[in-house]
């Protein structure tokens, strides 16, 4: 099983599809039990849809760019509520 931090580290490669088949069981199986990583997933998902609906080309670098640091945002955000809160069920970082 893989932990958050391990998907999330994957996660530019798998939404360029980029990862080999294993792993990306692993990423499809993590996903699969926790509903955090699932909804990063999600929402990188329909950002990168949303532009390439509006420019037919490969994700820009800037798209990229600022998709990780949304990411590393939410997970900032977490960080600081789980020092605050126990960790929520399903959570494995
Ligand atoms: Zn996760």
């Amino acid at each position: 099983m893989l932990t958050c931090k391990e998907f999330l580290r994957e996660l530019a490669d798998y939404l360029d599809t980029t990862v080999d088949a294993e792993l990306c069981r692993e990423l499809e199986a993590h996903i699969s039990n926790c509903s955090k990583c699932y909804v990063i997933l999600d929402t990188a998902r329909r950002t990168i849809k949303l532009y390439k609906g509006m420019q037919p080309q490969e994700v820009p670098e800037v798209v990229h760019v600022r998709l990780m640091a949304a990411v590393e945002r939410k997970m900032a955000d977490q960080e600081a509520r789980r020092q605050r809160l126990s960790l929520p069920k399903g959570w494995h970082l």
